[in-house]
């Protein structure tokens, strides 16, 4: 994927921050849009692979540290609070707080330390994502052709996992082309900690107004920094020019509305 697919991604981006910057929906917004965008590209950029090994049910990655954008953590804090609301705590424990718990047993330990814990997400429930659909850009980008090798790796041992690397170059292309528009619109563009940055949402709503005012309002749980595009996923980017496999063109998706339950 090229330079000329990260503009066409940046400017549907741009254009949006640009007609929704004093909108009080803007990172539900933003991060519908990204999600759209991976999904309508996915497919075409995959159709020549062997079918994946990913299937419901199967949640072997889903004690992987999760990265994501102030607009994913916003919409899926608010995605938390409606299904509290909407499911009784028997039911789940109420998410919040199974939120809060998984943050306690992981904040601040690294990647490597995060797969020797395996503390599974808090979104998963039986076995599955209940947040499926709107699960964010690094759990889409993340698909396995081989899930007994996920199940070893996850069990400690050193394996290679064949991984698809459309889905890592889409995942790279989508949340660097938002991030350089964040930046460039003056908003924080940071990555941040999945369990951390929805703990500071669910505590303090208010962060995401700040956010909107362009303060770094989820800075306590921010991994990487913002920074230009240039820097962003270098190793991604050029794992994804070495592939021949990987289609040069991208499809600018119209929004659509995802709901949270699967
Ligand atoms: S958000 Fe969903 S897909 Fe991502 S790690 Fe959590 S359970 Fe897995």
């Amino acid at each position: 994927m090229s330079e000329a697919a990260f503009n066409e991604l940046r400017r549907v981006f741009n254009a949006l921050l640009a007609s929704g910057l004093a909108s009080q929906n803007l990172a539900d917004m933003l991060a519908d849009r990204a999600f759209d965008l991976f999904e309508a590209n996915i497919d075409a950029q995959t159709a020549h692979l062997p079918t994946l090994a990913c299937a419901k049910g199967c949640p072997s990655c889903c004690a992987l540290r999760v990265t994501a954008t102030a607009p994913e953590i916003f919409l899926l804090a608010r995605y938390a609070r409606q299904i509290d609301q909407r499911m009784p705590a028997t039911a789940l424990g109420s998410l919040s707080r199974r939120i809060k718990l998984a943050n306690r047993a992981t904040r601040g330990l690294s990647e490597t330390e995060r797969m020797k814990l395996r503390q599974p997400c808090p979104f998963v429930v039986r076995g599955g994502c209940i947040i499926h659909p709107a699960r964010p850009l690094a759990c889409r980008g993340h698909a396995s052709f081989d899930r007994r090798a996920c199940a070893q790796a996850m069990a400690g041992r050193e394996v290679d996992v064949p991984v698809s690397a459309p889905h890592v170059a889409l995942r790279a292309l989508v949340q660097d082309s938002l991030r350089e528009a964040l930046g460039a619109a003056g908003l924080a563009s940071g990555l941040y900690e999945l369990n951390q940055g929805l703990v500071l949402a669910l505590d303090a709503p208010e962060r995401e107004r700040a956010w909107r005012d362009g303060q770094d309002s989820l800075a306590p749980a921010r991994i990487e920094a913002s920074t230009t595009a240039a820097q962003m996923d270098a190793v991604l980017w050029s794992r994804a020019a070495g592939d021949a496999s990987i289609r040069d063109e991208v499809a600018a998706a119209e929004p659509g509305r995802q709901s949270p339950m699967a």
